[in-house]
């Protein structure tokens, strides 16, 4: 089944407490200069105590070069004052990119605790930035003469998007409500990092254990294998352990045949987070939501809804909500013929009792099989990792001439990390990318991207380094890592974020790569997807792992209509999660709402059958309540649009690798953040994008 992975890229608020070690003395090489190959942190050295005083000691220094630009007394210019705090914080910078990376991929106890100790700090060391008056006026100063000052685009830009971040955290308030937001700010990092760790905590917490072979069914053996090691793992000497790791729960969903268990998994799943012990995320969310209320009143936005969209392409939930009807219905109605066909089926095979979520992935693999002689299980000795990563090394080898050489001579932070220099097609060194491919328990789930150090250019060009982090199930003793269509679509999806950090061709960090708004991000990460399921492209790597088989066509083919399959279910519950999201944050009163019963009664208004569940429910939305999407969840769907229609440039072309498209499309992500998404968007595509292609693509409107 093809369970799209709507990976995230968002940054955890990171942590620490501090264990006093006796190494005081010693320099902390977090610290230090990196005489490392490219510059790379040095993970053998660095330990996890280093965190926490690297971070004190870094906002130290960022402190006194903030008084140094707001004590000046020379008339504030572009470079004295935007360009002095655009560059100032580089250790601060520096050393958080590395903290978040490793927290988010390999934590412990000290990380955890040290994501904890300095969210609160960082919190309010930014609120000292942006609600500095001093410093507040002399950037509107500037804003305000910016005709003036003969600056170049990307400057201009610069000092636009300053004053807005200043207007945006409050700089123009009175200093009553400015306490009031400061607290408000500390509030809220402080709930979001214990969203996450309740998160991780219940879903770590749980396990299916049984000793019963048949309760497995079909389960492929790489996953009745990882299962036993599961079951190892957690004290047994038998038996096999199914977690609520997706990974682990979804093919056993499909798989099994037992349907108390599938029940049982399926409802520990849903209800993570909300079982009513100190780990339960409602009280949390709770008070997020209406913290959240309080700080858009303060800043004069009705809703968190309207104070987060004004800073994005959409612009407002209005916006929003009238683009997503467009897909909604269709796909509603598309969700409900496929759930009866499921439901006939059950039916069909003398099952009693009503049709419910836990059967849905079950009855799809069935009824896929049956329909199209299509085992999803089949492919997966085709998806075998390392072929998978080749794949996508071998796709932007074609596309813009790229090539890999993995370095055994860097620093990782776990043993199973694989470090490449990304070279362009004239041998010269682009920048580095670190991956991270499988599950464990110190990895937060998903998959995501993060920059460990960005592009700029100031004085001297520095080059990317960025990290790609997956979820896979790893290779046991006797098999290798064998991904599903989906998970190797992740891979796609992920290098493509990756991509659009390491092309990255700005002067300013904070433009550069990622650092656009929101609803533009997953565009460069989803346009890979649609390479992958091109034959031309599939044939380059999809090869079996045992006898280098290349994929078959017919096998492809029956793939793209299996695929197609359940595409109603996939949006549906994406879409009803996007709904959530938009409903909690668009809330105009402070109260705190029954959890419960808002979920309830927001899914009842959009009509959501209920044999499905959003893909997030509220307990566990951790895009929402612990990383940057809140309000924003709908930017997959709207980059889906961005790349449907992107695609469609190629596929006009008559050749999905045509050089000139695709010299375009990288020089679209060289410009980063430095101009708007819809400018950048419509330099490439000579228009603005539009959304008849992804309605073909969803298969709810016919081609013509
Ligand atoms: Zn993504």
């Amino acid at each position: 089944m093809k369970i799209k992975t709507y990976a995230f890229a968002f940054i955890v608020l990171a942590s620490m407490s501090c264990e006093t070690k006796k190494e005081n003395k010693e320099v902390n090489p977090l610290l230090s200069e990196w005489n490392t190959p490219f510059g790379t942190p040095p993970f053998d050295l660095i330990s996890s105590e280093h965190y926490l005083p690297a971070i004190n000691e870094a906002l130290v220094l960022h402190k006194a070069e903030l008084k140094e630009i707001e004590n000046n007394k020379d008339k504030p210019t572009f470079a004295n004052t935007v360009e002095a705090l655009e560059l100032s914080g580089a250790t601060l910078n520096k050393v958080q990119a590395v903290f978040y990376a490793i927290n988010a991929a390999n934590t412990n106890d000290i990380l955890k605790e040290t994501a904890k100790t300095i969210a609160p700090k960082l919190a309010s060391h930014s609120d000292d930035i942006n609600l500095n008056k001093v410093l507040f006026t002399k950037v509107k100063e500037l804003y305000l003469n910016k005709e003036e000052l003969n600056l170049e685009p990307e400057q201009l830009h610069l000092l636009n998007e300053t004053y807005k971040q200043f207007v945006r955290a409050g700089a123009d308030l009175n200093e009553d409500k400015q306490e009031n937001l400061r607290t408000i700010n500390s509030k809220l990092a402080s709930l979001s990092q214990s969203f996450g760790e309740n998160l991780l905590e219940e879903t770590n917490a749980f396990e299916f254990h049984t000793e019963d072979k048949t309760v497995l069914g079909n389960l492929p053996s790489s996953l009745v294998e990882l299962a036993s090691s599961e079951a190892k793992k957690r004290g047994h000497d038998k038996g096999w352990s199914i977690t609520t790791q997706r990974p682990s729960i979804n093919p056993f969903l499909q798989s099994s045949t037992d349907r108390d268990a599938r029940k049982v998994l399926f409802d520990a799943y849903a209800q993570r987070a909300n079982n009513g012990n100190e780990k339960d995320n409602k009280k949390v969310l709770q008070e997020i939501v209406s913290l959240r209320v309080k700080k858009a009143n303060l800043l004069g936005y009705k809703s968190h809804s309207d104070y987060v969209l004004s800073n994005a392409m959409a612009e407002k939930p209005e916006a929003v909500l009238d683009f997503m009807s467009k897909l909604w219905a269709p796909a509603l109605e598309m969700a409900k013929q496929e759930r009866d066909v499921l439901a006939a089926k059950m039916k069909q095979e003398g099952v009693v009792g009503e049709f419910g979520g836990s059967d849905w992935r079950h009855y799809v693999e069935k009824v896929r099989k049956e329909r199209y002689a299509f085992d999803e299980e089949q492919t997966r000795p085709y998806f075998e990792f390392t072929a998978v990563r080749e794949g996508v090394f071998a796709l932007a080898n074609k596309l813009f001439g790229l090539s890999f050489v993995q370095l055994d001579n860097v620093a990782k932070w776990h043993e199973d990390q694989q470090v490449f220099e990304v070279l362009e097609k004239d041998g010269s060194h682009l920048g580095l990318v670190y991956m991270d491919f499988f599950a464990r328990e110190s990895k937060r789930g998903g998959a995501w991207m993060n920059a460990m150090r960005s592009q700029m250019n100031v004085s001297g060009h520095v080059t990317p380094i960025v990290t790609n982090n997956f979820n896979y199930p790893a290779p046991t003793a006797n098999s290798p890592s064998l991904l599903s269509f989906g998970e190797a679509e992740t891979l796609f999806h992920e290098f493509g974020h990756a991509l659009h950090g390491l092309f990255s061709k700005v002067k300013y960090r904070s433009l550069s790569g990622t650092n656009v708004p929101r609803d533009f991000v997953e565009f460069p990460s989803q346009v890979m997807e649609n390479w992958m399921s091109e034959p031309e492209v599939l044939k380059m790597f999809a090869k079996h792992y045992q006898t280098g088989e290349v994929i078959p066509d017919d096998m492809i083919e029956k793939m793209k209509k299996a695929n197609s399959f359940n595409g109603g279910f996939g949006t549906v519950e994406y879409m009803a999660a996007a709904y959530l999201d938009i409903k909690w944050h668009s809330l105009e009163s402070s109260d705190l709402q029954d959890v419960e019963a808002f979920e309830k009664e927001a899914m009842k208004q959009i009509g959501l059958i209920e044999e499905i569940i959003p893909r997030y429910r509220s307990t566990y939305f951790a895009h929402i309540f612990s990383g940057g999407y809140s309000s924003g969840y709908y930017s997959y769907l709207w980059s889906e649009v961005l790349d449907a229609d992107a695609f469609k440039a190629f596929k006009e072309t008559g050749d999905i690798f045509d050089q000139t498209t695709a010299a375009k499309y990288r020089k679209m992500l060289s410009q980063g953040g430095s101009k708007s998404g819809m400018e950048l968007y419509k330099e490439f595509r000579g228009a603005a994008p539009e959304i008849e292609p992804l309605l073909i693509k969803k298969g709810f409107i016919l081609a013509e």
